[in-house]
């Protein structure tokens, strides 16, 4: 049930939206009652994907500072709304290009793999750019690498690393929230729900992913969810996925895999922020 206040301010929105042209793209991990205003919610690259083919004057960006950067290199001759400027990934900022170029001199040699999750400086100093869906497949095709610097996420390299069987020079940086999953978190649930196929992302620790039944981005997670044979998930990635998986498959059960795992930055961005910064065409990136 939508609270009154909520409604007046999704109306509002809703006639703001219209009168600026504005498309909003929510990420899998943002507050529910923001992923129910979007005309689009999906992950980092399927959002990059929505705003470069939107004919919108304005893009409301509901996630982290990187990826309006990214909506907003592909759209330069649009606006791009992000509601709450402080919403930045953690892990992207544990990189820079200056830190990145003196790596790169210590590894003349290394292709640098990025992860999406870094800025667009970092994204230049890099040879090639990843997601979580596409990184197991892009580093596999580096078959004349001599030597694969993988940055910002060490957790996802690792895992590349170990699905390819490729030897990477792995940055340290990780998210602050994936790494609140537990190992002790997916065996529990697992002992709660046996029936349950247990899904991790890649950005956790390696004894988490050890114990997953698949690992998958958050794009993966919601295509898992829609087949047939699945009735129970225990979900181990950002708990926001969870409003999307419950909403789309309202039949299944779905279980947080550890109610630590939230972002708070990408909580940052409420109804509040978006109408704010519609109202105002403030935070444009
Ligand atoms: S969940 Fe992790 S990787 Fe995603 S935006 Fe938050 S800190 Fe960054």
């Amino acid at each position: 049930m939508v609270e009154n206040s909520d409604a007046e301010l999704i109306a509002k929105i809703t006639a703001l939206k219209k009168r600026a042209n504005a498309v909003i793209l929510v990420h899998n991990y943002q507050l529910g009652e923001v992923q129910d205003i979007a005309d689009f919610v999906g992950d980092s690259l399927e959002l990059s994907q929505k705003a470069a083919r939107t004919d919108a004057d304005v893009i409301v960006f509901c996630g982290v500072h990187f990826m309006a950067e990214t909506a907003s290199i592909l759209c330069p001759d649009k606006i791009v709304l992000l509601p709450d400027m402080h919403a930045g990934c953690p892990m992207a900022d544990m990189v820079t290009a200056k830190r990145l170029r003196e790596k790169k001199k210590e590894h003349p040699k290394a292709t640098v793999v990025c992860y999406i999750n870094s800025s667009a400086a970092v994204k230049a100093e890099s040879d090639i750019c990843c997601t979580s869906a596409n990184a197991v497949r892009l580093v596999e095709k580096l078959t004349n690498a001599s030597e694969i610097l993988f940055v910002p996420d060490q957790y996802l390299g690792n895992y590349v690393a170990t699905k390819t069987g490729k030897e990477m020079i792995l940055w340290p940086g990780y998210c602050p929230s994936h790494i609140r999953i537990q190992p002790q978190d997916i065996s529990r649930q697992k002992a709660e729900h046996p029936q349950a196929k247990a899904v991790v992302h890649p950005e956790c620790r390696p004894e988490v992913i050890a114990l997953a039944d698949e690992v998958l981005s958050t794009g993966g997670m919601i295509r898992l969810a829609r087949e047939n044979d699945l009735e129970e998930m225990i979900v181990g990635t950002e708990i926001g996925i969870i409003h999307r998986l419950r909403k789309e498959n309202p039949e299944k059960r779905f279980f947080p895999a550890s109610e630590q795992a939230v972002c708070p930055r990408m909580k940052l961005i409420t109804l509040e922020t978006v109408l704010w910064s519609l109202e105002f065409m403030t935070n444009q990136v």
